[in-house]
């Protein structure tokens, strides 16, 4: 069994992914041939926003949105303790300074009440300008937008969408879907994400015309009105027509079918846990993801919580996954440390403390996930879990 199983999804589309590819091949234009122009306009509809600009990567994506906004030296971006990286990695890299915030117990997504508490903290330094804040849509669920749009609009700070596991996902009420929630949005296809290719590649998404003309020139070196004229500084940024191509092909099958199974799997996952921690007398519970009411979320991850109700017994996690090693059944902790406990933070100032953000990275675990797992493996796994604890 796989945490992801990528080959059985490329069995499942291999005539058309293999067209796709030889088709590039034949036309020899490996880089911004015309499938990256189509793929932009085919995601930019599909969330439901009027630009796709594509890159490299979805590191680059967050880069990209924080060049755009002129985000450096000086400027606080608010961001999840509890998420990946990169989503933090990328302000310090541009010389502005992370700030992390805790993250609901629940959701695993950033907490609007902590943020506010955040921003106002920050504000009593005068050295320091806030000016955006980075919402994770973690595991595929969209963050809280409704309650952000709100604090951004009191505080005058702009929303980047990190949503590179949220793209596909949905917030009732909503006319765009994930990626379109934010000012700006991003994400990655990264192969083991929602919507992968077969490499590294990005996108950001944005309504705002001025951003997306701006996007298309940073990723291309800053370029003007060509290529050798050169009107600010820039990178190289650009999504392969490669992967393009094999993009098309992915996008059409998430929309037609696996973002429906990947529901439906989650689904069958979580009353299996229910029925099964409903009557074990274990010390150790196992609580399914939560998802709001309305709220469709793409399953980059499908993590449940270990805690002992008794409240001062812990639970061996590592002994746990090799347990679960052995009876073949892969697991991941995503992820281990808060941003603020990472070494390469250890220099910025920790405003408040993030008692979720802790508590989650000791008690989560991450099942097998993708749009092609079984109802007998999804069995199977909770099975195995429930006799190992
Ligand atoms: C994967 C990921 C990224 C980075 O995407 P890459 O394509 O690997 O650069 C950023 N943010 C989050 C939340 C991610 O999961």
């Amino acid at each position: 069994m796989q945490f992801r199983d990528l080959q059985q999804q490329y069995r499942h589309l291999k005539a058309d992914i293999d067209r796709a590819v030889s088709e590039v091949m034949a036309s020899g234009a490996f880089i911004m041939g015309e499938p990256v122009t189509t793929l932009e306009e085919e995601l930019a509809r599909y969330v439901g926003v009027k630009h796709c600009v594509t890159c490299a990567n979805g590191t680059d994506a967050l880069t990209l949105a924080l060049k755009v906004l002129g985000i450096g030296k000086g400027d606080v971006v608010f961001v999840p303790d509890f998420t990946f990286f990169a989503s933090a990695e990328v302000v310090a890299e541009e010389g502005a300074t992370p700030i992390f915030v805790d993250v609901d117990p629940k959701t695993f997504n950033i907490s609007p009440c902590s943020l506010e508490a955040a921003i106002e903290r920050v504000r009593e330094d005068l050295a320091l300008r806030p000016r955006a804040i980075i919402a994770v849509d973690l595991f595929g669920l969209p963050a809280d937008f409704k309650a952000l749009r709100t604090i951004a609009k009191t505080y005058n700070l702009t929303i980047i969408e990190d949503g590179a596991q949220g793209f596909g996902g949905l917030i009732p009420g909503e006319k765009r879907r994930a990626c379109g929630y934010g000012d700006i949005g991003t994400t990655s296809f990264f192969p083991a994400k929602p919507l992968g290719c077969y490499g590294d590649g990005g996108a950001l998404f944005t309504d705002n015309d001025e951003w997306a003309a701006t996007l298309r020139s940073l990723r291309l070196h800053g370029k003007g009105s060509n290529k050798y004229d050169n009107v600010r500084i820039g990178m190289n940024s650009r999504l392969d027509t490669l992967q393009a191509a094999i993009l098309r092909v992915k996008l059409k099958a998430f929309a037609d079918h696996e973002l429906a199974d990947v529901n439906r799997i989650a689904e069958y996952y979580t009353q299996l846990i229910e029925g099964t921690t409903r009557f074990s007398r274990k010390e150790v519970q196992v609580i399914p993801p939560f998802i709001p009411k309305g709220y469709t979320s793409s399953w980059a991850q499908y993590t449940v919580r270990l805690t002992v109700p008794s409240g001062n017994g812990t639970i061996n996690r590592d002994a746990l996954q090799a347990k679960l090693k052995a009876k073949g059944i892969p697991t991941m902790v995503y992820y281990p440390i808060p941003m603020s406990h990472q070494t390469a933070f250890r220099n910025i100032h920790k405003y408040l403390h993030t008692p979720n953000a802790e508590m989650l990275a000791g008690s989560v675990l991450s099942l097998p996930m993708h749009p092609y797992l079984t109802r007998e493996e999804a069995r199977t796994i909770v099975e195995a879990l429930v006799s190992s604890l």
